[in-house]
């Protein structure tokens, strides 16, 4: 029994413990000297980690049996390097035993939308998920970057281990595979490194392209490739490139990665885009109306995972400024997402946009005028310039020929009381800074 460290300790603060008995055995194990020792690569906990592991003693006797890895992982009271990595919530206790790194379970096959651009890869996970069909192995999935590959592979691991709790099942990135390696051979480990990886029924490697030009990688994973193959064993890689583009990888390792069935995830289309952030929002109980998925869905059209940032981002500021999300405030928060543009909204491009929607003159806009046909326009004018430009008000009024400030400010008040009576207003509103900004 031994307490060791491993990149989880890096990763995600955990601390992984190599078990073949029960909970006073660790403790036994967690001597002070021994674990000096491997909290060299972390920063030096404040208390000795057999007081940490205490609390976790529940999870820690409900592991049995010889070579079975704990992964404490989330525990708030171990010291972190890198606090910011760790968003995954614990899985539950019932997926724990079997599954040898923690899969986030939020990710699921529910939770997944399927549309053209990924339902090769979807039906393919999913059939290796039901039966574990050894005539897709490996299933190599590619992708770009935040289309949801690491989302399939822990689909695939919750799928099974809820199907077939004794499945043994490991998750990791290739990374995470090198780094252990690494240390493994530093530490003179390397047998019980191979034992861990080749006794395991499905393994999903994250990311594979990272293993390109790391040549002792390669050579261990080529060996924990075809030990894992030869007794059938399922195998599943993503990568962000076919493995014909992974630059300088072995041949036989490129081959292998052919074997079985290699499905690509493509860019999602629109429609697919707006289900996606529909079912972000319900999962997250936000209320995003129809109109204001279809508007960010149109905006932003490259990943997944830019989508849920916007989402996120428009819940914050419907949050703060205690408003309904609308498409009002949507083309708000997007506007600022967007905001680094090099394109300039000039307050002559708004005039023109408002005057041109009103069918009026130009000129109308440097005029004050009594008539409610041309006030209304020159005053919606001053709002959106004064919302999209960042001009001061006396800057903006000398632009619709006047010398005081306040005019600008009553502007403003006009158009946001109008706008509160009148939908038909504010529709027109939102269609005239829609065209300003887009
Ligand atoms: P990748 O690993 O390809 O970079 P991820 O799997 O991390 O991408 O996906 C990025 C984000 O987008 C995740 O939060 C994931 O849940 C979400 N996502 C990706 N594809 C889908 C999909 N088809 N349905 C729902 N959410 C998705
Ligand atoms: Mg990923």
């Amino acid at each position: 029994t031994m307490v060791t460290p491993s990149q989880t300790h890096r990763e995600v603060g955990a601390l992984e413990i190599e078990d073949a008995g029960s909970l006073s055995k660790v403790r036994v194990a967690a001597q002070p000297d021994r674990l000096t020792k491997t909290t060299n690569s972390m920063e030096a906990p404040a208390q000795p980690w057999a007081e940490r592991i205490a609390p976790r003693r529940d999870f820690i006797s409900r592991v049995q049996g010889h070579d079975i890895l704990a992964s404490l992982s989330s525990d708030r009271s171990f010291p972190r390097s890198d606090t910011t990595k760790n968003t995954n919530p614990d899985p539950p206790l019932s997926q724990q035993h079997q599954v040898l790194r923690e899969l986030n379970p939020a990710y699921t096959f529910d939770s997944y939308v399927v549309g053209d651009s990924n339902r090769l890869a979807h039906d393919a996970a999913l059939s290796v998920a039901a039966q574990m069909a050894a005539n897709y192995n490996p299933l190599f999935i590619y992708g770009g970057v935040g289309l949801g590959k690491t989302h399939l592979l822990h689909a695939i691991g919750n799928h099974l281990s809820n199907l077939a709790p004794k499945t043994k099942i490991l998750y990791l990135s290739a990374e995470q595979f090198m780094n252990e390696m690494v240390l493994s051979i530093r530490e003179d480990r390397m047998a019980r490194f191979r034992e861990k990886y080749r006794n395991i029924d499905l393994l999903l490697v994250d990311d594979i392209q990272f293993i390109a030009r790391k040549e002792r990688t390669q050579e261990e994973f080529f060996h924990t490739f075809n030990t894992l193959y030869q007794a059938r064993k399922q195998i599943i890689l993503t990568s962000d490139c076919p493995p014909k583009k992974i630059p300088t990888i072995a041949e036989q390792l490129r081959s292998r990665f052919e074997w079985g069935l290699i499905a690509d995830i493509q860019a999602p289309d629109l429609e697919m885009r707006i289900e996606i952030l529909k079912k972000k929002a319900a999962s997250q109980q936000i209320v995003l109306p129809d109109d204001v998925a279809a508007y960010i869905a149109k905006k932003i059209h490259s990943t997944i995972r830019e989508l849920e940032g916007c989402l996120a981002k428009i819940r914050a500021y419907s949050t703060f400024a205690q408003q309904q999300i609308t498409l009002e405030l949507a083309q708000k928060v997007l506007y600022d997402l967007f905001d680094t543009t090099p394109r300039k909204i000039t307050v002559e491009l708004v005039q023109q946009v408002v005057a041109n929607h009103y069918q009026v003159d130009l000129s109308s806009m440097k005029s004050s005028t009594r008539s409610r046909k041309l006030a209304l326009p020159r005053q919606i004018a001053m709002y959106l310039a004064r919302e999209l430009t960042n001009l001061s008000l006396s800057d903006i009024v000398r632009y619709f020929g006047g010398r005081d400030h306040t005019t600008v400010m009553y502007a403003c008040r006009k158009v946001e009381q109008a706008q509160a009576n009148d939908k038909t207003l504010r529709e027109k509103i939102i269609h005239i800074r829609a065209l300003i900004i887009a």
